[in-house]
């Protein structure tokens, strides 16, 4: 049998969430030895928003250890030799095979069992695959996906092969139109193709996702939308050549990437702890069903209290906050009460830059200048404010917007709002 070794506490996973944790552990005085984070990417946990940003800029783009967590958040880089000094363990490029709740073991691929009193799953989720929607051929080198740094270095490779070339972006979404953007500051041609009627559909208005595509189109990329993939045509070399759609036509093609959607990553849990929408089943303490075992981050089916239902968010602020919750929940249970949390998720491409907070339930009522560079949107259910957009506002103005949706104020006059706008918010 492998020699095993043996925390306190155990991370597995070493993504945005992991990050962190570790560093809310040691604010509240973890000691050296106690701690272990278990990663299958070989690198201290980073920003992964900066993937599609940031890192794919053509000039001075953003790399390790610039962004370590967690700067996202304004706080401090941890590189690696942080988490030395605070005598974490960090077992990275180390995949996780197996756990076992009841024996509180996990056994990683290398054969080694590490033991934990208690464990944060952090696992976060991966890119959807055209293999699981019947699409063959996708292993080719110009498919791209977008979720870690080995994506991101293989997108940068091949953007770097495809010069003034084609780039077909599958799928309207967060990774969509950021990887878009990104290929047309690196002066790539770029169509879109999604089934929806517009961009973001889970998220924007047709008014604001109409805003956000008429600047696309006006930076030469082509939509194309109510249509989907279906094969690709493929070259000797066995590189994508073309995208073939539904509806016949062909799209000439030096690149492709495909943003279709996420899976959490839970089957090492299945069958030992409650799933929930996709997800791990959390209380308010980010405890599963197993008191000694946490979900934190893209993983978690969390109790949102300000909607009174449970949830699993997608976002690196959710992944922020759950983890440093859980880590309160574990070292201070006393002190630690019900994690109330304001849904937020934000976007930054080209020049622009939105925040939303809340749900996008009930009616949006639209306000500003949708002509100009600020504008947003409310969202009213059962008579109160619920959800909140706003592009291009300042510091001030995304606060009074997340304030206001956390106060869930009533709202009698909807037009009123409307004409109101951020200054509504302003003055809740
Ligand atoms: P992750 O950060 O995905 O970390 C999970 C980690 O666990 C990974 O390192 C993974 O390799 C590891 N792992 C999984 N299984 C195992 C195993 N069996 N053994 C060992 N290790 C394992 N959100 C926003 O709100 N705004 C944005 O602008 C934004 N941009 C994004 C851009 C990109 C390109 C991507 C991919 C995501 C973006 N997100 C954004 C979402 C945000 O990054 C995620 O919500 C966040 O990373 C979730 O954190 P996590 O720790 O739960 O999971």
């Amino acid at each position: 049998e492998v020699m095993g070794r043996a925390f306190v506490y155990v991370i597995l996973g070493g993504g945005v969430a992991a990050g962190y944790a570790a560093l809310e552990f040691v604010k509240r005085g973890v000691s050296s030895g106690e701690l272990c984070i278990i990663s299958d990417e070989p690198f201290a946990p980073y920003e992964r928003p900066a993937l599609s940003k940031g890192y794919l800029l053509p000039e001075a783009p953003v790399r390790l250890p610039s962004f370590h967590t967690c700067v996202g958040a304004h706080e401090e880089r941890l590189a690696p030799k942080w988490y030395k000094e605070h005598g974490i363990e960090l077992v990275l490029g180390t995949r996780v095979k197996s756990a076992d709740v009841r024996r509180k073991t996990l056994l990683t691929a290398t054969g080694e069992t590490i033991s934990y009193k208690f464990l944060i799953i952090a696992t976060g989720a991966q890119a959807l695959k055209l293999e699981e929607f019947g699409v063959s051929g996708s292993d080719a080198e110009n498919i791209c996906y977008m979720r870690d740094l080995a994506d991101a270095n293989r997108i940068v490779d091949v953007i770097h092969s495809s010069t003034d070339g084609n780039a077909v972006v599958i799928g309207g979404g967060y990774i969509g139109m950021e990887c878009a953007a990104s290929l047309v500051i690196n002066k790539i041609n770029v169509t879109m193709v999604f089934p929806e009627v517009h961009c973001m559909p889970r998220l924007f208005t047709p008014k604001i996702a109409a805003y956000y595509e008429e600047y696309y189109m006006a930076k030469g990329v082509n939509f194309i939308k109510g249509n989907v993939l279906s094969s690709f045509g493929i070259d000797f070399n066995g590189k994508v050549t073309a995208v073939v759609l539904r509806d016949g036509t062909r799209l000439p093609a030096d690149m492709v990437i495909v943003g279709i959607g996420i899976r959490p990553n839970t089957s090492l849990f299945e069958g030992q702890l409650t799933l929930e929408k996709g997800g791990i089943k959390v209380n308010g303490m980010m405890q599963t069903s197993n008191s000694y075992v946490y979900a934190v981050g893209d993983v978690a089916t969390f109790p949102v209290k300000l909607f009174g239902e449970i949830r699993r968010l997608e976002h690196v602020d959710s992944a922020r906050k759950s983890a440093r919750h859980a880590v309160s929940a574990i070292m201070e249970p006393e002190k630690t009460g019900e994690f109330d949390y304001l849904p937020f998720f934000y976007s930054r491409v080209f020049a622009f830059s939105w925040q939303f907070y809340g749900d996008n339930a009930g009616e949006a009522i639209h306000f500003g200048d949708f002509s100009g560079s600020k504008f947003g949107a409310f969202w009213v259910c059962k008579s109160h404010l619920v959800g909140s957009f706003l592009e291009g506002g300042t510091k001030e103005e995304y606060e009074a917007i997340a304030r206001a949706t956390s106060l869930k104020p009533t709202i009698e006059d909807a037009a009123e709002l409307g004409r109101l706008g951020v200054d509504f918010a302003l003055a809740v």
